[in-house]
């Protein structure tokens, strides 16, 4: 059954062969461009953004604003954000919040919509233009990314500053990979520490390094790095790549972080059957004491992406719903934080993925 998952998911990808991204391959989204401001400052123009969230209590120490970039090189079959995964813009359809009103199909100019249709939109015709969305009174249709300067996101965290103040909480980037947008990401981290605000990133791992320490680390107060599955294979079976690169950065980055301050946290998605299971906690939690590693974190299975990816007009077919539709129990999240701390590994937190 996860096999049929795999296959689903990443097609190509399923049993073995190349990794789809490199780390060191500059990401398409590196690409883009800056402009300069009336003022003669450049301002860059960065990646598309999903969402910026305040008042977040799972994303680091304190009362915290998120920032979700898209665009992700890994491709987890659990994927709890999947709107985050593709750089590009795309269409969210939320079936339950529409009412019927029909405004969407008088809206579309390329006639794609249709009621009776399944998913009831006709996305190889759609343009993105928005127009459906914006005419939707449920708001059951929605563009997924903005695009948004550097100044305009920082603009939207500093004001949120004196609850990071008082609660010692600040700025999160996460995603899909902020990696994958490594100037845009530096340019935000560089100007809100300036202004005093705690930087902390959250990456799946899979990034140059040397580019990462140049441009993001000297603006970072902590980076919460996912360890997936230990085992070559079966990351590449369910996330798409290898993960050789990805223990590399850890390690380098444990070697560094006493060196210069911020700290290091690992953190693992209890998936039941995939990462949840006793052979891949023992081998994390064995290369974490290896390196000297004292605390983790364990993020519990979160279902809610079922939900997520048939809003993006994906389907999930019958045969595929071996991932549960509930959450972990306490039960077995304790267990597998068991496997950590007979290593000597603190689980600091139980947090949701
Ligand atoms: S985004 Fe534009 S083209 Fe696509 S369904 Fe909506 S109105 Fe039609
Ligand atoms: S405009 Fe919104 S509420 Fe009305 S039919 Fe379309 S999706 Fe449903």
């Amino acid at each position: 059954m996860l096999d049929t998952i795999a296959r689903w998911i990443h097609p190509q990808k399923a049993d073995a062969g190349p990794p789809r991204a490199c780390a060191t391959t500059p990401a398409a989204s590196e690409s883009r461009r800056t402009r300069p401001t009336r003022s003669g400052m450049d301002v860059m123009s960065g990646p598309l953004v999903v969402d910026i969230k305040g008042n977040s209590l799972d994303d680091g120490p304190g009362i915290r604003t998120v920032v979700f970039l898209k665009g992700c090189p890994l491709e987890c079959v659990w994927c709890h954000n999947p709107e985050t995964r593709s750089p590009k813009l795309e269409l969210s359809f939320t079936a339950p919040d529409c009412v019927g009103c029909a405004s969407c199909v008088a809206a579309c100019p390329e006639s794609a919509i249709a009621l009776d249709r399944p998913g009831r939109i006709d996305r190889a015709n759609c343009t993105l233009c928005g127009d459906c969305a914006a005419a939707c009174p449920a708001r059951a249709l929605n563009l997924v990314g903005r695009s948004m300067t550097v100044e305009a996101v920082v603009a939207a965290v500093v004001k949120d500053k004196p609850f990071f103040d008082t609660s010692g909480g600040g700025l999160t980037l996460s995603g899909g990979e902020p990696t994958q947008h490594m100037a845009f990401a530096s340019a935000i981290l560089r100007t809100v520490r300036e202004q005093g605000v705690h930087t902390l990133v959250e990456t799946c791992g899979l990034f140059s390094l040397d580019r990462f320490r140049a441009e993001m680390l000297p603006w970072l107060d902590a980076v919460y790095f996912d360890l997936k599955l230990i085992e070559p294979g079966a990351h590449r079976r369910f996330c798409g790549v290898s993960n050789e690169v990805i223990l590399t950065n850890f390690a380098r980055l444990h070697a560094l972080s006493g060196e210069m301050g911020f700290e290091l946290l690992p953190r693992t998605p209890l998936v039941p059957g995939i990462t949840a299971v006793p052979e891949n906690l023992d081998g994390i939690a064995t290369y974490l004491e290896g390196l000297g590693v004292n605390e983790a974190r364990l993020l519990p299975y979160n279902p809610t992406w079922h939900d997520k990816v048939a809003r993006l007009g994906a389907t999930t077919p019958a045969s595929d719903t071996a991932l549960p539709a509930t959450w972990m129990p306490a039960a077995e999240v304790e267990a597998c934080a068991d496997i950590f701390e007979r290593h000597g590994i603190n689980v600091r937190e139980r947090a949701r993925a």
